[in-house]
């Protein structure tokens, strides 16, 4: 019970840090990699010439309603088609690559996300990670070291990095001066924080 209560408590805790993150669609869609960008478009590419080579020197092996119809509609349906399955393959291949990356970034285990989302059916293991995934490591406000997301205390200065509200108990951030919760001002009664942090 506690431990499934510590579970979601957590989950909720990265949900609401992840939230102050600012990205941008263009932002994180540079996290995939330019060569199986490259790569994609040029398969791309290759499909539609062999669909060019296809409508004019083998039309019947185009599939059969098809066959019988002029050149410019074979072409028309036929690069529809590819480009349909082309947006489908590089979704899902952008989408693994992605989660890949960003795995890394958050200090997750890269490939063992990539083979959750890969291999999990029906995006399900893709989703899991999107709900499960910890926010970015950051800088220890008192020593500058990089902590990872799920610490409650920096391991290099023992600074409290999840201090809590002195009056409602709900967890408040680094650096507030009044708790966002219930408006006690922090800054009296501040516990151990960032008081000799040089920000
Ligand atoms: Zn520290
Ligand atoms: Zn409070």
């Amino acid at each position: 019970m506690s431990g499934s209560d510590q579970f979601f408590g957590r989950i909720k805790g990265n949900w609401r840090q992840r939230a102050n993150e600012r990205s941008t669609f263009a932002s994180e869609f540079s996290l995939i990699p330019h060569w199986l960008i490259i790569v994609f478009f040029a398969l791309y590419g290759v499909a539609l010439v062999m669909v060019v080579g296809a409508v004019y020197t083998s039309p019947e092996s185009l599939p059969d309603p098809l066959a019988r119809q002029p050149h410019a509609l074979q072409l028309l349906a036929m690069f529809g088609i590819v480009t349909g399955i082309a947006i489908l393959v590089a979704g899902y291949v952008f989408l693994i690559a992605y989660i890949n990356r960003d795995a890394k970034r958050r200090g997750m285990g890269p490939w063992l996300w990539t083979v959750i989302a890969m291999f999990v059916p029906y995006l399900i293991g893709v989703i899991l990670y999107f709900v499960l995934r910890e926010p970015y490591p950051f800088e220890c406000p008192r020593c500058g070291r990089l902590v990872n997301a799920q610490f409650n205390f920096c391991p290099n200065c023992q600074c409290n990095l999840r201090p809590s509200c002195p009056n409602c108990r709900r967890e408040i951030r680094l650096g507030d001066r009044f708790c966002p919760h219930c408006g006690m001002s922090l800054e009296a009664s501040a516990p151990a924080p960032p008081e000799n942090s040089p920000v």
